[in-house]
């Protein structure tokens, strides 16, 4: 029996029109803290930008020297026309929008002139340029990289699991490529295929002095303590993400140097197959936010455990454990629907995510049963009947647009706050089976992990997102172990490591 969560949708659609109206912001202009780095088969160059009424902007000239673009004022468009090789962006005043080669595409901020010079918001450099240009251009917002052409530019993510003695660690990265790992006293050197990596620094822990970019653009370092054996390391490759696992023992400087060939046991693959990344949405999102929601509080309870633990209590104690995860090693803004005790409706709490513009919503909760045998983790994702998926069809092709005074249009979405979700069903599916794979290597699963069910939060979430049962309170063995700050940890690391391997494969995605 489940006791919470399982709220279920109302059939009834209340619509929320959201009208997406075009602001005139009057901002001053100042420079972001760091630059952006175009990376190239050439090498690496700063794209200088900078801030106008809170939005990252890039002049059009210089766009135009980085690029070899042509930029043409257009006075009859009341706009500007940018062209490569015959292939042309037209860009209108003061509109979040720009014409490529006829299709119409969005942009953050409107283009803007400024003085003699026409600024970009920078998504239209991998959103409008990119669809003209004769290579890649990929934008990654959180590490200030813009990548022009055929650069291998792997993410890697370190995370010291457990500070041990032994001390666990593991390097991610992806998409996958090989990698090798070479032992050597005091230190481990990974090296990675790649032309450089986009690397975000660990904050060390147990025998692990620091985690650090290495020698050449495409090593890092892994310096230990001197209180540290033989460090040992695997890789293993899955759902296009190559993982170091490291070990390092508490040691005696004696110790063999030969590398273990194996520290875990390899990750079975996951009976649900990813679909291919580029059957996903289309749609350009970068990840700046993640929402995480500690199910219950206040007055809600939830389920309580015969020792006396409250399910409010631990969902809000993993909760907090894994914003410090995703705080320090992602560079992630993380919101907390609730921070304390306090009751929160469900609506509320999809609101903060929607509200929020998060690219993932994570609730978590705590199981309960009538017999107390009942064991083991399970994720929730949507399940959409289909009265449902008849109400989000109808009501995504009434979006219309509408005139306005003074000429031009502003976009009008319907979006029937019930099942924003609908959106999102493929890509949750896939954020639940990552979910699987991560929880199952560190914690006891149910016998059916995965599930779907018709849950009213999961429902008006608009993003991805999914449900975590992390155990069962009502049994007295996993109640003994939701108390120790090692499983709560545990939980935390795992979920986090699937939010790692699950931003990539969603960012992934959107390469086209
Ligand atoms: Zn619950």
């Amino acid at each position: 029996m489940r006791s919470c969560g399982a709220v279920p949708l109302r059939t009834s659609v209340v619509a929320i029109l959201i009208l997406a109206i075009v602001a005139t912001t009057q901002g001053q202009d100042s420079s972001p803290a760091t630059p952006l780095t175009l990376v190239s088969r050439d090498g690496r160059r700063t794209v200088p930008t900078s801030l106008q009424a809170g939005r990252e902007v890039v002049a059009l000239d210089d766009v135009a020297n980085l690029f070899q673009v042509s930029v043409k004022e257009d006075a009859l468009a009341g706009g500007v026309t940018v062209s490569y090789r015959g292939r042309t962006i037209v860009a209108s005043a003061n509109r979040p929008m720009a014409s490529v080669e006829g299709r119409v595409v969005s942009l953050p901020s409107p283009v803007v002139r400024a003085g003699r010079r026409w600024l970009v918001p920078i998504e239209f450099l991998s959103v409008a340029l990119a669809s003209i240009y004769d290579q890649r251009i990929e934008l990654r917002r959180t590490s200030r990289l813009l990548i022009v052409g055929d650069v291998r530019l792997p993410r890697v993510t370190a995370l010291v699991e457990s500070p041990g003695p032994p001390t666990r660690a593991s390097i991610d990265i992806a998409p996958s490529t090989a990698v090798a790992v070479n032992a050597e006293p005091g230190r481990l050197t990974v090296r990675i295929d790649a032309d450089g990596l986009d690397f975000t620094p660990a904050n060390a822990g147990g025998l692990i002095d620091r985690i650090r970019p290495g020698d050449q653009p495409n090593t890092i370092v892994v310096t230990l303590t001197d209180a540290a054996g033989t460090a040992r390391s695997t890789v293993t490759t899955e759902n296009n993400v190559a993982r170091v696992l490291i070990e390092v023992p508490a040691g005696a400087a004696s110790e063999s140097r030969a590398p273990s060939p194996e520290v875990r046991p390899p990750t079975p693959e996951s009976p649900t197959a990813v679909p291919d990344p580029r059957a996903a949405l289309a749609a350009i999102r970068t990840w700046q936010t993640i929402v995480i929601d500690p199910g219950h509080g206040g007055d809600d309870v939830g389920v309580r455990g015969a020792k006396g633990a409250e399910e409010k209590q631990l969902t809000l104690d993993i909760a907090r454990r894994l914003r410090t995860m995703v705080e320090n090693r992602l560079g992630l803004r993380v919101i907390l629907t609730r921070d304390d005790d306090r009751a929160i409706a469900l609506d509320q709490r999809a609101a903060v995510a929607n509200n929020g513009k998060a690219n993932l919503l994570i609730s978590l909760h705590v199981n309960g049963a009538l017999v107390p045998e009942q064991a083991g983790a399970e994720i929730f994702h949507l399940q959409l009947d289909r009265e449902s998926a008849e109400v989000v069809r109808v009501a995504t092709a009434e979006g219309t647009a509408l005139p306005t005074l003074g000429g031009g249009t502003r976009r009008l979405d319907l979006i029937p706050w019930d099942l924003a979700q609908a959106r999102h069903l493929d890509e949750s599916s896939v954020l639940a089976s990552v979910l699987q794979e991560e929880l199952q290597r560190q914690i006891p699963m149910s016998t059916s992990p995965v599930r779907q069910a018709p849950m009213r939060l999961l429902a008006a979430a608009n993003m991805p997102a999914a449900l975590i049962e992390v155990a069962y309170l009502t049994n007295p063995e996993q109640e003994a172990r939701l108390n120790s700050d090692d499983f709560k940890t545990v939980v935390a690391q795992a979920v986090f490591s699937a939010i790692v391997r699950f931003r990539a494969w969603s960012e992934e995605s959107q390469t086209p």
